[in-house]
């Protein structure tokens, strides 16, 4: 339920917010336009050229927030109306992004002006009109750690000071330039940099998010179903995708990359901390992890094997997983982030956040909403006769 008397960390009523959310239609928009409705009175315009994942939010007029959040079909790309949604807002967040690995290296041009050159004209009608901007970014602008170009056997391996990422003293790693996978990376770090130029150069009141592998419901598509049959999807809708139509999981490269995971609900709780808290987030950029959920994927691979056993009830394969090549699965020009632990320190002492799910709860409930919602449609897929 929607309060009025909502106070910030100082103890201050928040005021009622419009927000202008770009990419609002997109995994974390959903979640975090769903966060805005049930427990804020902010207002959303919500812009995407999508809006399946927000359909429930949009749709009957009886919904007791349904004055506070209107739907936008714009493709920022070439829309003039961008502005001027910019303009009656007060707090602009940009979401909008190709940000699906598979893309990164097989349409890298996409991926750049998607990343660098369609967020440029959010950055300046937020600069030139006044209005505060929180952009999302990525963990991947760290690229690779420090402690990966160490021998195999060398102890400092050990030494956190050589994996752990800071947003103030960790250096962005990326490998050469036909290793297309850093496009995205570049890109971002490229808005990043501009973002904090404005902020220095022109007042830009703004806040950096870094995401680190932020997951849950309704993340990507499942082929074949609600997306192409051939696309190929974030970790968690891949293995999802192999569980359900009980396949061995996909193992790039031997599965020894490492990631932390976070559940979609802590991390919209950081952000709506950023949202309703201008004085303390302004001119951050804050990692937003879950240092604790460490796993390599090939661990994760098995984790998520146990889960959606005891979720849907289904055996486990007799071989859950296989070995692929990055060049197979994902093709030239591929590469990896070797391991992302988020330093906690900052959004810590700016927003007093921390993460909260452990990464087997988070699974339990995200797996359980992936066979509630796809398993018969996937049943339905695998029974109907290939059309000759
Ligand atoms: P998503 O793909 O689910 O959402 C992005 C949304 O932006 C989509 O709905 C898409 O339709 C919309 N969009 C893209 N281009 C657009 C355009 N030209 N005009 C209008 N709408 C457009 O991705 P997500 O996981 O929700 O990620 C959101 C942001 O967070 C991205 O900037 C991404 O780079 C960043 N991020 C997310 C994660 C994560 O763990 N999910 C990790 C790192 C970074
Ligand atoms: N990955 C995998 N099998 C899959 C999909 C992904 O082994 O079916 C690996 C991928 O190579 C990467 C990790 O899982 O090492 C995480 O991939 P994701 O697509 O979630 O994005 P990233 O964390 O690299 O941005």
């Amino acid at each position: 339920m929607a309060s009025s008397t909502r106070v910030d960390l100082d103890g201050n009523p928040i005021k009622p917010l419009t927000i202008c959310m770009i990419g609002a239609g997109g995994f974390i928009g959903s979640h975090l336009c769903e966060k805005l409705m049930s427990e804020t009175p902010h207002k959303v315009l919500a812009v995407d050229v999508y809006n399946d994942k927000i359909k429930h939010l949009l749709e009957p007029s009886t919904l007791p927030f349904a004055d506070r959040i209107s739907f936008h079909r714009i493709n920022i790309k070439h829309d003039s109306r961008l502005e001027g949604l910019i303009k009656m807002a007060d707090l602009t967040i940009n979401l909008a992004a190709i940000c699906t690995p598979a893309d990164y290296n097989t349409r890298p041009l996409d991926t750049i002006y998607s990343n660098f050159i369609d967020a440029l004209p959010v950055v300046k009608y937020c600069s030139e009109n006044g209005k505060r901007l929180i952009h999302f970014s990525t963990c991947e602008v760290y690229g690779k750690t420090i402690g990966c170009f160490l021998p195999k056997d060398s102890p400092l391996r050990q030494d956190p000071s050589y994996f752990v990422l800071k947003e103030d003293e960790s250096p962005c790693i990326f490998g050469p330039i036909d290793k297309q996978r850093w496009s995205y990376a570049c890109a971002k770090q490229l808005i990043e940099r501009l973002v904090y130029a404005e902020g220095a150069e022109n007042g830009l009141e703004f806040t950096i998010v870094r995401p680190f592998n932020w997951i849950g419901p309704r993340m990507d598509f499942i082929p074949g179903i609600d997306g192409p049959s051939e696309g190929v999807p974030r970790v968690l809708a891949c293995f999802s995708n192999n569980l359900l139509r009980r396949e061995p999981l996909k193992l790039v490269d031997g599965g020894e990359s490492q990631r932390t995971f976070i559940y979609i609900k802590d991390a919209i709780e950081a952000v709506l901390l950023m949202i309703e808290n201008p004085g303390r987030a302004n001119g951050h950029i804050f990692n937003v992890g879950n240092p604790n959920n460490e796993v390599t994927v090939r661990q994760l691979a098995e984790m998520m094997t146990k889960v959606y056993s005891k979720v849907s009830g289904e055996s486990e394969l007799e071989t859950p997983t296989v070995d692929v090549s990055s060049q197979e699965f994902y093709g030239t020009g591929y590469d990896d982030s070797d391991k992302r632990i988020p330093d906690m320190t900052i959004i810590n002492k700016q927003l007093g956040w921390n993460p909260k799910t452990s990464l087997w709860d988070l699974l339990e409930s995200t797996l359980t909403y992936q066979h509630r919602t796809y398993a018969e449609a996937i049943k339905q897929a695998i029974l109907k006769p290939v059309a000759s």
